[in-house]
């Protein structure tokens, strides 16, 4: 099941999910926690709101029993959180500071995984991440699936480079912070991605060349870079939020608030 298994998620299948029962033979709690999944990340449940589990089971035709234990699943990936006697609700965004403090520590980890990447990836697990750099720039884009599909390609980049620094810590630390599943959740319906492309190319043509202090430099540009990238779509948010809020007393508005759990 994706929460568990090597196999980054696919986003690409999340987007194009209805709500139909797949043919193939799936458990009842994957196929709980793929569609639920797919409507957190798309905001067809909204952040913050009550996940009405009855009514769940009857839409998506499953019992109750899976789909609380597809919810377990979610909370652990932070996209879900129990409320004792009420029942589950939907994560909210990530707060203005959450993405800062998400980009902080990637800052920290990623561009030194990616140094020692350069020093100790087998040739195997090289040629690899060359093979996913070349499937992303021939991806398409300018739609919802093409950001999934870049999503997708990005979070598995990351993880590759990740595991490539031969440090089992780092790799699990990495890829347990879902950071592409939150960013995702945000950027879905925006097609930032073509800038990410050269910068990933950076990132592998210092690994090819076995040059860790390049590898560095460029794992740290592009998280910059994407930090940014980031930070324009939060700002425009703030924008519409704050256009269609009237400020609150003390000049924050609504959005800007940090949640309470
Ligand atoms: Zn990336």
């Amino acid at each position: 099941m994706a929460a568990n298994n090597q196999e980054p998620l696919s986003f690409a299948r999340l987007v194009t999910l209805d709500e139909r029962r797949p043919a193939y033979p799936q458990s009842l709690v994957e196929l709980a926690y793929e569609q639920l999944l797919s409507m957190l990340v798309t905001m067809k449940i909204a952040p913050g709101a009550h996940i009405g589990i009855e009514a769940l089971a009857r839409q998506l035709d499953i019992s109750q029993t899976p789909i609380r234990e597809a919810l377990t699943l979610l909370e652990a990936q932070k996209l879900a959180y129990k409320i004792p006697n009420v029942g589950f609700r939907a994560a909210e965004l990530l707060t203005r500071r959450e993405v800062h403090d998400l980009f902080e520590l990637r800052l920290l980890i990623e561009p030194a995984a990616a140094a020692f990447a350069a020093q100790k990836a087998e040739d195997a697990a090289l040629a690899r991440l060359a093979g996913l750099a070349g499937e992303m720039s021939d991806a398409q884009t300018g739609n919802e699936l093409a950001y999934a599909q870049f999503a997708e390609g990005d979070a598995r980049l990351h993880h590759l480079v990740a595991a490539a620094s031969g440090n089992r810590f780092i790799a699990e630390t990495v890829e347990g912070l879902h950071a592409h599943l939150h960013i995702f959740r945000f950027l879905f319906k925006t097609n930032a991605t073509t800038k990410a492309l050269q910068e990933h190319e950076a990132i592998i043509s210092a690994l090819l060349a076995r040059d860790p202090v390049a590898a560095e430099r460029a794992m740290r540009a592009h998280l910059e870079a994407s930090r940014a990238r980031m930070n324009v779509v939060l700002e425009e948010q703030e924008r519409l939020a704050a256009a269609q809020t009237p400020p609150v007393p003390d000049g924050t508005t609504r959005r800007g608030r940090s949640r309470r759990r």
